[in-house]
C-alpha cells in the first residue's frame, strides 16, 4: 500500500471464549517478524475478553480495544452496564462506537456523541461507525447521511486526535458485498472533506475479505480497514495483512 500505518482492526463481535486465545499467539509472532510492513493492529474482543488479551499482547504491539459502553462517567446503579472508565481499567486503550449493529438497536447520533466524548475523558481512542443502509443508498442519500453523522457524532469535540472513522457501508457488513471502487473511493474523499482535522485517518470495513483486498488496497487514501467475520480466524487475518502489503 503506502508508507503509513495502516490499521487492521478486528471486531470480534459477540464471538470468542478463553479456548480461542491461544489462536492468537499465531497473530503475535506475525506482528513481531513483520517490522517491515508498518501496520497497526488492534482486537476489539467481548468485554469478557479485553482483560485477558491485554496481558498477552504485553509483550507485542498490538493493542486492545472494546465494542461499546454505557456513556456515564459516574459509578451509578445500571444493572448491566459498563462506562469507558471501566473498560480502560482493564487495558482497553481503544474502543468502536457507533457500529450500525448498535445504531439499528436504537443508538441515536446524539447518544454516540455523549459516548464518543466520555470516552475520550476516560483516555481511550475512539473509533467512529459511520455507514448509509441500502435504502439510503438507493435513494441517493449516502453523503447526506455520512456528513449528517459526522456532524453529530463529533458535535462539540474539538481535538480530534484521538478518533478515527470507519465508513462502514451498513448494506456491506456481514453480506459478501463491498461497494464498487469508483464510489468507496468517491465516499472516503468526502468523509475526509467533511472532517476538520485533515490527519484524521478513515478506515473501510464491510465483508473485507483475503480476494477483495487485493482491489480494496488499491484505494491509497484508506487508512486500514476495520474487519469482523474474518478477523475471527488467525490465519485468515495474517492473510489480509500480507495480502495488503504484497
Ligand atoms: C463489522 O461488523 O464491523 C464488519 C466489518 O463485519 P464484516 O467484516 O463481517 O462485514
Amino acid at each position: 500500500m503506502t508508507n503509513k500505518y495502516i490499521y487492521f482492526i478486528a471486531n470480534w463481535k459477540m464471538f470468542g471464549g478463553l479456548k480461542t486465545l491461544n489462536s492468537l499467539n499465531k497473530v503475535i509472532s506475525f506482528s513481531k517478524n513483520y517490522g517491515k510492513y508498518k501496520f497497526k493492529i488492534i482486537y476489539c474482543p467481548p468485554t469478557t475478553l479485553i482483560h485477558n488479551l491485554s496481558q498477552k499482547f504485553k509483550q507485542s504491539s498490538i493493542e486492545v480495544g472494546a465494542q461499546n459502553c454505557n456513556e456515564n462517567l459516574e459509578y451509578t446503579s445500571l444493572t448491566g452496564q459498563i462506562n469507558s472508565k471501566m473498560l480502560r481499567d482493564v487495558g482497553a486503550k481503544y474502543i468502536i462506537l457507533g457500529h450500525s449493529e448498535n445504531r439499528l438497536n436504537g443508538e441515536s447520533n446524539k447518544l454516540i456523541n455523549k459516548k464518543i466524548k466520555s470516552s475520550l475523558k476516560s483516555g481511550l481512542r475512539v473509533i467512529v461507525c459511520i455507514g448509509e443502509t441500502l435504502s439510503e443508498k438507493r435513494k441517493n442519500k449516502t453523503k447526506r447521511v455520512l456528513s449528517n453523522q459526522i456532524k453529530s457524532c463529533l458535535k462539540g469535540i474539538k481535538n480530534l486526535s484521538n478518533i478515527v472513522i470507519a465508513y462502514e457501508p451498513v448494506w456491506a457488513i456481514g453480506t459478501g458485498l463491498i461497494p464498487k471502487m469508483d464510489n468507496l473511493t468517491k465516499n472516503i474523499f468526502f468523509i475526509k472533506n467533511s472532517i476538520k482535522n485533515k490527519s484524521t485517518k478513515v478506515l473501510y470495513g464491510g465483508s473485507v475479505n483475503i480476494k477483495n483486498i487485493k482491489d480494496l488496497k488499491k484505494i491509497k487514501i484508506i487508512d486500514g480497514f476495520l474487519i469482523g467475520g474474518e478477523s475471527r480466524n488467525s490465519k485468515k487475518f495474517i492473510d489480509i495483512i500480507k495480502k495488503t502489503f504484497n
